[in-house]
């Protein structure tokens, strides 16, 4: 993983050792929020680009009733990525849109 500060590699504690911004203490912000299957799509994209996403469940999901606006699951990734995350996943999109 890298800074997305200063694009130098972290140590595993998520700590940049040259400007210290401490990923593993951000806070989690939400980028979008998608149905089913395109959150696995989403966090195998993002994890891809070599950053960290945790996927936001709605309860329903839980009893495998996910319908509609209760099966919506929140993609979210450390506040220090959002921008670059975003980013990426924009001309992800477009590369895509080409290859069609
Ligand atoms: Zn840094």
């Amino acid at each position: 993983m890298k800074c997305p500060q200063c694009d130098t590699e972290l140590d595993p504690q998520g700590l940049c050792p040259h400007c210290g911004l401490d990923v593993s203490g951000s806070d989690w912000v939400v980028i979008a929020t998608v149905n089913p299957p395109d959150d696995a799509l989403l966090e195998s994209l993002i994890k891809s680009f070599g950053i960290p996403v945790q996927l936001i469940k709605p309860l329903g999901s839980v009893f495998g009733l996910a319908v509609g606006p209760l099966g919506e699951v929140k993609v979210a990734v450390p506040e220090a990525f959002a921008a670059r995350t975003e980013q990426l996943l924009q001309a992800e999109m477009e590369g895509s849109e080409s290859d069609l």
